[in-house]
């Protein structure tokens, strides 16, 4: 039984899809103005990791992610680069999926683009014009949170207070609100060289949050059952999107809210504004590897924080390429016929840990740790008595079992690495004949980062796995 910590309740709840079988939900996805942080990617990935849990229990998944492509960001930098908007965020749309892929993330059914869907959105706004939920001013169009006695109700947010703010992305609007608590729909253009559309409500762009009630609503029907995030958009963005959404249909939005805690460095959010943060191209290019990258950032739950370090993520990497020869020599192991029922319990066990660990709000770390569990138990089987066949089987099954939900194995190809370490070897040794020697240092860190040691030895290079 997956039991989930809903925002919306503040409790751990059984998750029971509408629909039996059948799980819709939707993930905020990133504004293409740049490159996605890893803080950005640990949240994709937690929501990858549910997504394949789902799966893995059964459910169809019907998984939408948005991509936010127009926002004042992006038409700030497009202006400043002399190009239309859709130009500006292409490059980033590609490099986001590049990432996205190479992080083993698999692909929602659904990924929407804002700019795709403005007359929804219109639609939307004109019909919570016409529920009095929503006032023009100036040409800009405003949602009227008095109207809407529920808001708050996500993030628990005191309506006595001063509510405006709490999120990076505070509207900048200059137009008069009713109540500043209120938040905008629709923004009327500031200069006729704005980008805008030409609508029923006026000419304008979207507000943010409107993107999402739109969206996800067209794709997943106006309840759906669950909705995720990082725990920055509680408030204000799904506080809002739950105003627009309930306020138009009168219906319950979303049947579960589930919010990932942020990546940190040394205690503060990992974030573009901040300056401390590092995108998965920087990482790589140092060396490190998509499935390092990967284990590090499920390696806590994704309700508790982590803290990045690149001790951390050097943990990682060395924890990745042991698993991957760990299932290597599984493979490639002779065997006896027959089966050892210590050895297949222990196969038993790990999948009964593993999933007690994601059912229990999706505990990654109990499941590495059952997986970690199984790999040493079988290491001393295969160091001493032997593999019978039904247990090399039994171990391969669960091991893929577990991996399908996870991703955090790679790809078993040893051969291929090998030659890979050696041509960084060569390479290395031309760049020390050229006496380029930090170039010869940045390959052996190269090397060091994936758990290749090198020896310098009278007879040459040596290398060997840490
Ligand atoms: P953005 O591109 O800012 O719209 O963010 C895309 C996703 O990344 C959203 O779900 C955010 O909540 C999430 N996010 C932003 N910063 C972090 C962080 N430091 N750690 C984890 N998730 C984050
Ligand atoms: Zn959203």
């Amino acid at each position: 039984m997956l039991r989930i910590h809903n925002t919306l309740s503040g409790q751990l709840e059984e998750f029971r899809s509408m629909v039996e079988g059948e799980a819709k939900f939707y993930y905020c996805g990133p504004t293409v103005w740049d490159y996605g942080h890893i803080g950005n990617f640990r949240s994709a990935i937690a929501a990858d990791v549910i997504r394949r849990y789902l799966k893995l229990k059964g459910w169809r998944v019907t998984h939408v992610m948005n991509l936010t492509d127009v926002d004042d960001r992006i038409m700030a930098k497009a202006q400043e680069s002399g190009v239309a908007i859709d130009d500006y965020t292409q490059k980033y749309i590609d490099a986001f999926w590049e990432d996205f892929d190479a992080l083993g993330c698999e692909r929602p059914e659904v990924a929407p683009r804002a700019t795709q869907h403005i007359p929804e959105m219109v639609e939307l706004i004109a019909k919570l014009e016409q529920r009095d939920h929503a006032y023009k001013s100036d040409g800009s169009i405003y949602y009227r949170i008095k109207s809407f006695p529920e808001y708050g109700k996500l993030s628990k947010i005191n309506l006595a207070g001063n509510i405006e703010g709490g999120s990076e992305r505070v509207d900048t609007d200059k137009y008069e609100k009713e109540d500043a608590r209120d938040f905008a729909l629709w923004k009327a253009p500031n200069n006729p060289e704005e980008t805008a559309w030409d609508a029923s409500i006026g000419r304008g762009r979207p507000g943010w949050h409107i993107e999402c009630s739109a969206m996800s609503m067209k794709y997943l029907g106006e309840t759906f059952d669950l909705h995720l995030g990082g725990i920055d958009l509680v408030f204000p963005h799904h506080e809002n999107e739950i105003a627009q959404s309930e306020g138009a249909t009168g219906k319950q939005f979303v049947r579960y809210w589930l919010h990932f805690e942020h990546l940190k460095v040394e205690g503060e959010t990992m974030s573009k504004s901040k300056g401390n943060y590092y995108t998965f191209r920087d990482l790589t290019a140092q060396g490190f590897s998509a499935t390092g990258i990967r284990y590090f950032l499920l390696s806590v739950p994704c309700r508790k924080q982590l803290n990045f370090t690149f001790d951390a993520l050097r943990g990682a990497e060395k924890t990745v390429a042991s698993l991957r020869d760990f299932r290597a020599r599984l493979e490639e192991a002779k065997t006896e016929p027959g089966r050892d029922d210590a050895l297949h319990s222990a196969a038993e066990r790990a999948l009964t840990e593993f999933e007690a660990g994601m059912d229990d709000d999706l505990n990654t770390s109990v499941a590495l740790a059952a997986v970690h569990d199984l790999t040493r138990e079988v290491n001393t089987v295969l160091a001493g008595r032997g593999l019978r066949e039904e247990n090399k089987r039994e171990l391969i099954a669960a091991i893929g079992r577990i991996d399908s939900v996870l991703n955090v194995f790679g790809d078993p190809q040893p051969q291929i690495l090998d030659a890979e370490i050696q041509k960084l070897i060569d390479e290395r040794q031309e760049a020390r004949h050229r006496r380029d020697f930090d170039r010869g240092d940045e390959i052996r860190d190269q090397l060091a980062a994936r758990g290749i040691i090198l020896e310098d030895t009278k007879d040459g290079v040596r290398w060997k796995r840490k």
